[in-house]
């Protein structure tokens, strides 16, 4: 009747922010002990989250950025939290510090297994049409290329493991280019490409590729589009669950990708952006 028809509209209209609320987790299984997990730009937000996540789940973790006084903030904090874990510098768009991240690994953990390649720049803010050939250079170069040398460069290594798993982190804009964003939406985009393009000859060595591609999450990266009260506004418009990505909503996904429970996937996104329409 109408009384049972005006309450489904009012449902519907009114976002209940109940609704978008985490559960804190009760138990979580240790699924991936004895595994040994590098996580790039892990010193805060997204990576560390992942971090975390797989370090919970037993793994022995490493991480690293930029800065010696984040990898050490890092280190401690995930110490804290009993995770096994080392870490070191490395800015994944050099290849003496990609060398130096897995030469570390190696000889610290004895072997690799699983690969998140989480680090991205973003250098420009702007209409497309003006950004420079460095600015493109400096994207794809930190963006794209470092994720497929890394990627490389760990095969070998899982394959004396005999197999592993990679996780790459893109982007919703990967999918839509952002506004402002138009550089570093298209080196998302050809993340979720490198994703499928490495697939098939990964899985010769039993290793599984996969993508993750957020949504709006609230770290300092992204703060920009945040930090505005009327920007969130027109962005949780977009969402399903009325509240902004946090970094954990984005970490469990990654360590189930490298969990066995995912042991078909591979070559595949998996979008997390509280129902942001991005793709069917
Ligand atoms: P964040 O919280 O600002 O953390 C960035 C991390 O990256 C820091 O640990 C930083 O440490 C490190 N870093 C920066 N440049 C690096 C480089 N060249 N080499 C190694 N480490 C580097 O950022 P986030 O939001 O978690 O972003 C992580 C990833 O998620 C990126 O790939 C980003 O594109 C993606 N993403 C984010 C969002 C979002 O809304 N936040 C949405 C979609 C996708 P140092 O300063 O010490 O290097």
């Amino acid at each position: 009747d109408q009384r049972v028809m005006l309450k489904a509209v009012t449902r519907c209209l009114w976002s209940n922010p109940v609704a978008g609320r985490r559960k804190m987790s009760h138990h979580i299984s240790p699924n991936l002990s004895g595994r040994v997990a590098i996580v790039t730009a892990s010193t805060d937000g997204i990576g560390l989250a992942a971090a975390e996540a797989l370090g919970q789940r037993g793994a022995h973790v490493v991480v690293s950025s930029r800065r010696q006084a984040n990898v050490d903030k890092a280190v401690s904090l995930l110490r804290s939290k009993n995770i096994k874990v080392i870490g070191t510098t490395c800015n994944v768009g050099k290849a003496e510090d990609r060398d130096k991240l897995i030469n570390l690994t190696i000889e610290q953990c004895g072997g690799v297994d699983i690969l998140v390649s989480n680090a991205a720049v973003n250098p420009f803010f702007g209409n497309i049409l003006e950004s420079t050939e460095e600015v493109w250079d400096k994207i794809l170069g930190v963006n794209v290329k470092a994720s497929f040398l890394l990627t490389k460069q760990v095969v070998p290594h899982m394959e004396k493991r005999g197999g592993g798993s990679v996780v790459i982190v893109s982007s919703v804009a990967g999918y839509q280019p952002m506004q402002g964003l138009g550089p570093y939406s298209v080196s998302k985009t050809a993340l979720l490409g490198l994703t499928k393009a490495l697939a098939p000859d990964l899985a010769h060595s039993n290793i599984r590729i996969n993508c993750v591609a957020p949504g709006i999450i609230k770290t300092r990266f992204s703060a920009a589009l945040w930090e505005n009260e009327s920007m969130l506004e027109e962005f949780l418009k977009q969402t399903s669950i009325k509240r902004l990505g946090q970094p954990e909503d984005i970490g469990g996904v990654i360590a189930f990708l490298c969990s066995d429970e995912a042991s078909y996937i591979t070559g595949e996104t998996i979008t997390v952006t509280g129902g942001m329409n991005c793709r069917l």
